[in-house]
């Protein structure tokens, strides 16, 4: 029996607490940022540690084995943070991280390095945002352009697009109709991967709109990582 620590706030992070629990004893770690989280089987933390020093106190202070980042691809201060927590404490720690998504036939697609780039590059007029509720301020006020934004939780200050409250997983024919509905000609998208969010891709494609893909930030070259969950537990389970 192992005591993990999961850092979450993804379906991947999840699932991975349902595989390993009750063989071992899992604690998951979330930010606080959604008002309703899904949370998963097990213990649960809920708001930051403070940096990495935070947490590295936090596991001197708690019993763990190992530490899993199952955080969001895009969630680089946790990751950075859990990487340098790991080093002072030197508890195992892995990162699994889903695959981004890529390009198929037909599919117009344009990578941008941040948020920022994409608001100065925007391919479009009637454009359909899903970069999180806290992105919004970053497109506000683009002269010119019209905004669906889709977020989980409304914006923290009052944004002058139409916001969309909802939660995935999407499908292609939700998808196809909302765009349709609001005549949107480009979307913006983080490369989050997996398929819970998939559908506004194929969508896109099917009507011709152009994406406006964000680049993942990069993750701490000294942690491994793995893609799957399935991997992920048979770390924990081989890990000494
Ligand atoms: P971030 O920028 O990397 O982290 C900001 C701060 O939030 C961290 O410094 C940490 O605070 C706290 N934090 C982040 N993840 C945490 C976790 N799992 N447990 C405890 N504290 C955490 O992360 P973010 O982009 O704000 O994402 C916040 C959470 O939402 C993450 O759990 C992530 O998996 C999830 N999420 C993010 C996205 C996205 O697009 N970024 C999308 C879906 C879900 P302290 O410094 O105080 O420790």
């Amino acid at each position: 029996m192992k005591r993990v620590f999961i850092l979450g706030g993804t379906a991947e992070a999840r699932e991975l607490a349902a595989r390993l629990h009750p063989e071992h004893v899992v604690v998951t770690s979330l930010a606080g940022r959604v008002k309703a989280p899904r949370l998963p089987v097990g213990a649960v933390v809920i708001g930051g540690f403070g940096g990495s020093l935070g947490l590295a106190r936090w596991l001197w202070e708690h019993p763990v084995d190992v530490v899993v980042d199952a955080t969001h691809p895009f969630a680089a201060k946790m990751s950075e943070a859990a990487a340098e927590a790991a080093g002072m404490t030197g508890i195992p720690l892995l990162g699994l991280r889903r695959p981004g998504w890529t390009q198929e036939p037909g599919d117009d697609w344009r990578w941008v390095s941040s948020l920022e780039e994409a608001a100065r590059s925007l391919p479009g007029k009637r454009v359909f945002l899903t970069t999180g509720r806290r992105s919004l301020p970053v497109f506000d006020g683009v002269p010119g352009v019209w905004f669906l934004a889709r977020s989980v939780d409304p914006p923290d200050d009052p944004v002058s697009m139409e916001v969309v409250l909802s939660r995935g997983p999407y499908t292609l024919e939700g998808e196809l109709a909302l765009m349709r509905e609001h005549r949107i000609d480009s979307l913006v998208t983080k490369d989050s991967g997996g398929e819970l969010t998939r559908a506004k891709l194929r969508a896109a494609r099917e009507l011709g709109v152009a994406v406006v893909m964000v680049r993942r930030p990069p993750i701490p070259p000294e942690v491994p990582y793995v893609e799957t969950v399935a991997e992920a537990a048979d770390w924990v389970r081989a890990t000494e």
